[in-house]
């Protein structure tokens, strides 16, 4: 797609940058119901980054209308539900050399909170999670360098032998092109045989920013933008489906989120293969990046309503489901974001590691109380859903209400980092 192609919902026919000058003049709700309008009526899209940038800098009356735009799409993509899922994360090993400059999660083999889970451990962990009703894991890990290329083929197959009807979310594109390079097989073979072995979804995490200046900073270019777009767009070719996320905040700039969803866009178009677009505000305490004096301390308040606002705007018709991270965003936050485009709050996640080591205050999990505690004063129900926004069977449901959605070990163990050795 050219730069300055149209997008969104910012048609000329009504308006056009003529809008967005009323916006900026403050006559935000009018606007709001005018473009909705337009949305209704099938006018859209169209839109110039310009148009985009002018909307994620609104603010006062202009954020309140930016984000009543973005809360009657999501109404009219999604319903009211405000959605989560039970699920834990198994972060298999955080031995990792790749350096990217925003991670505070990655150690060295032998650094004192090194561990590598062993695949008995990895089973347990998933037990455990199907014991306190997860119908999810989620597995990621660092790029360790002992670590096959089918030890993720491994870790998925020993989830399934152990808990057959347990959805594996698993295998960031940055894990895949990993698993590639160390087995030799292409992307698509690669992701084949991941799908055979139990991989039903991969989270599109290392996405970043996909621009590939800003992610030479980040990552010293650990996985091109055209890398990530490529395992993407075959998992979804293969029909697995992923997620797609951006991490925001650091070197970054709002031009970069507007390309960054532009991109996303393009995929989604292609391929209609997203479940949900995530967004990641930038945790800065810890990070590397952050520490040397190169990134800022992540998003601003007002930044991060705009930016899930106008995500829901551009997304609208390509993505149904847009994410806020409760690890990175505190409960006020979160209410904020949901009033303006967001439908979905993530999962339990039961075990979170990698925010937390990067300075999250967030905790490690949330039992489904806390997630309703936190959502209660929006009035919005919440509901439960599966990976791929499916109803969970009575069974899980019945199960995760039984125990609150988190399993007994990670209650009793919230600060303390799993440590083992292969
Ligand atoms: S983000 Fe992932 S690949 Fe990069 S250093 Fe951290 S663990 Fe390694």
């Amino acid at each position: 797609m050219p730069a300055n192609a149209p997008i969104g919902v910012f048609d000329s026919g009504i308006g056009g940058l003529s809008v967005l000058r009323e916006i900026r003049a403050g006559a935000g709700a009018a606007l709001a119901g005018k473009i909705e309008d337009a949305v209704r009526s099938g006018a859209l899209p169209a839109g110039t980054d310009a148009q985009a940038l002018a909307l994620l800098d609104a603010d006062g009356p202009e954020l309140e209308a930016l984000a009543g735009l973005a809360d009657a799409l999501r109404r009219d993509a999604v319903g009211d539900d405000i959605t989560y899922v039970v699920t834990r994360n198994i972060n298999f090993t955080n031995v990792c050399y790749t350096g990217c400059r925003f991670c505070a999660f990655a150690q060295r083999r032998t650094d004192a909170d090194a561990y590598t889970l062993s695949l008995a451990q990895v089973g347990d962990r998933a037990e455990e999670a199907w014991q306190a009703g997860a119908t999810e894991v989620c597995m990621q890990g660092g790029i360790h360098p002992d670590l096959p290329g089918t030890a993720y083929f491994d870790l998925a197959a020993e989830v399934k032998r152990r808990c057959p009807d347990l959805h594996v979310h698993a295998f960031s594109p940055m894990e895949v092109v990993n698993g590639t390079a160390r087995t030799g097989l292409p992307i698509r073979e690669w992701l084949a045989r991941a799908r055979e072995a139990g991989v039903g979804s991969l989270p599109g995490t290392a996405a970043e920013i996909l621009d590939d200046e800003v992610r030479w900073v980040l990552t010293k270019g650990k996985l091109p933008a055209s890398a990530w777009t490529e395992v993407i767009t075959t998992a979804h070719e293969l029909g697995i489906p992923t997620t797609a996320t951006m991490m925001y905040g650091h070197v970054d700039t709002p031009a970069h989120w507007v390309g960054h969803l532009r991109v996303i866009r393009g995929i989604a178009e292609r391929t209609g293969g997203f479940t949900e677009f995530v967004l990641l505000p930038f945790v800065h305490d810890s990070a590397p990046i952050y520490l040397a004096g190169l990134a800022r301390p992540g998003p601003t308040r007002r930044e991060n309503r705009a930016v899930h606002a106008l995500s829901r705007v551009m997304l609208h018709g390509a993505i149904s489901n847009i994410q806020c991270s409760w690890v990175k965003l505190a409960g006020e936050l979160c209410r904020d974001v949901l009033s303006g485009g967001v439908n979905d709050i993530g999962g339990t996640l039961m075990e979170e590691t990698i925010s937390r080591m990067a300075g999250s205050q967030q905790g490690s999990y949330r039992t489904i109380s806390e997630l309703a505690a936190m959502v209660t004063p929006l009035g919005r129900p919440l509901r439960q859903r599966t990976t791929l926004y499916g109803n969970p069977s009575a069974e899980r449901l019945a199960a995760s209400a039984a125990s609150d959605g988190v399993c007994m070990s990670v209650r009793g163990n919230r600060t303390t980092l799993p440590v083992a050795t292969r």
